[in-house]
């Protein structure tokens, strides 16, 4: 039977996801976002401008289009309750209800639900209602500590004491923010990774390693992004870890779903390696973006046999991948995040893009072709049999259409700062 697939969301994360229900053999897709995607538009049958958190504007174009099965994309919809309102219609959404979608979209809860079921992996921490406590609390913590929104805050909101900024400012941020509610925990060091598991029916399947890079600017300056690139390697686990980091990571995911067995969908776990194991940096309730164009581009698994399998209740199947590297780099406007600049012409298309893959994310389809906004544009992925190869891939792509009004981390995936993050944790673990 062909299953009728309504994909939420349109963004990069999104345009992958949509390429996975296209390759499965019994899958029909139909789109809806707040953004046309004009990558997603390509190859669905239906797309709606719909927002993304209108659950039952989403339920009746669902309905009318007679999908058999969605797929919920961003965090945000999941915080607005559109899975529960496509499950409560009969539609099943693979994507966690809104209670369990907490693990993401409120730290609080988040840490407070590992310490309740002694997840391993947990930094200490705190959480405060107010300002005032919080900055009580930097000023008296003997060390360096993270200060986090307690809510969403588009990967943009965390601050680290001792990297990014200063005890001083630490303070200054908890007082002067928009936000009221953190959670301050101890800063962790290490390297971070990501882990993505499918998960449904209190079992979880889970994908190899992806390390994403959240800093603006090459060399790991500047602010944090939403996320400038990514790369995966052949192996589950990534160069500057062994096989026992990846399992002990797996161990975290595997307390979480028997401590939530109503979850379902992509649970993301991120983790920073430090000298004691993997630590939970944070968890995430859907495929990271960029690290769902590591990971969805190489699924040999059926994409609509999953979820098949989560509606009814089925054993998951085993998740088979393409033994390939892989390399996602994103292209964002000039002046991305601070003071980007909307409007250049995107010159990349799927053809000039050669053997690299071209996701589509925040960009704006005109009639005479297609313009940036103010974020992340496009993404270039290289799948290859190295890192290095799968790196030169998005680099060819971007040297034969150039990146005028755009900015690229030329450096993720580079052999350079792959071996960084090898000695860096050579020497921590020294
Ligand atoms: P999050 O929004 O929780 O993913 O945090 C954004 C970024 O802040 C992460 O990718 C880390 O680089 C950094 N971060 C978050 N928590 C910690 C921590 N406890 N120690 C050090 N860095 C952290």
């Amino acid at each position: 039977m062909t299953e009728t697939v309504l994909l939420v969301g349109g963004g990069g994360r999104e345009h992958a996801i949509a390429r996975a229900v296209a390759r499965a053999e019994d899958g029909e897709l139909y789109a809806c976002a707040s953004n046309r995607n004009p990558g997603i538009d390509a190859i669905a049958s239906g797309y709606e401008t719909i927002d993304e958190t209108d659950g039952d504007a989403i339920v009746e174009y669902a309905e009318s289009v007679g999908a058999t099965l969605a797929a919920v994309g961003p965090e945000s919809a999941l915080n607005a309750g559109v899975a529960d309102a496509l499950d409560d219609a009969g539609i099943y959404a693979f994507g966690p209800r809104e209670a369990e979608a907490r693990i993401e979209t409120d730290k609080a809860f988040q840490r407070e639900f590992m310490a309740e079921h002694s997840i391993p992996g947990c930094p200490t921490f705190a959480t405060f209602e107010s300002g005032e406590e919080a900055a009580d609390y930097i000023r008296e913590y003997d060390g360096d500590l993270a200060i986090k929104p307690r809510g969403l805050t588009g990967g943009k909101g965390v601050r680290v004491i001792g990297d990014q900024i200063t005890e001083a400012e630490g303070i200054e941020f908890v007082l002067g923010s928009e936000y009221e509610s953190f959670v301050l925990e101890e800063r962790l060091i290490g390297e971070e990774f990501t882990i993505q598991a499918f998960v449904a029916d209190g079992e979880y399947r889970v994908s190899p390693a992806v390390q994403d890079h959240k800093r603006a600017f090459e060399g790991d300056e500047g602010p944090n992004t939403g996320g400038m690139g990514s790369y995966s390697d052949s192996t589950p686990q990534l160069p500057f870890m062994t096989e026992a980091d990846y399992d002990d990571a797996v161990e975290v995911i595997d307390a979480v779903v028997e401590a939530m067995p109503d979850y379902k969908g992509i649970l993301y776990g991120q983790f920073m390696l430090t000298t004691e194991g993997p630590k939970v940096v944070e968890f995430n309730a859907r495929f990271g973006d960029p690290e769902a164009m590591n990971t969805l581009p190489v699924l040999a698994t059926d994409f609509v046999d999953l979820l098949v399998a989560g509606r009814e209740g089925e054993s998951l199947p085993e998740l088979e991948f393409e033994p390939k590297a892989t390399v996602c780099k994103y292209a964002v406007p000039e002046g991305y995040p601070t003071d980007p600049k909307a409007g250049a012409k995107v010159a990349i298309n799927a053809e000039s893009a050669g053997d690299a893959q071209l996701f589509y994310a925040s960009v704006d389809a005109r009639e005479d072709g297609i313009y940036t906004t103010t974020s992340r544009s496009f993404a270039v992925v290289g799948v290859a049999d190295s890192i290095a190869e799968a790196e030169a891939v998005v680099e060819d792509a971007f040297d034969r259409t150039g990146t005028d009004g755009l900015r690229v981390r030329h450096d993720i995936g580079t052999a350079k700062l792959v071996q960084t993050r090898i000695d860096h944790m050579r020497e921590l673990r020294e």
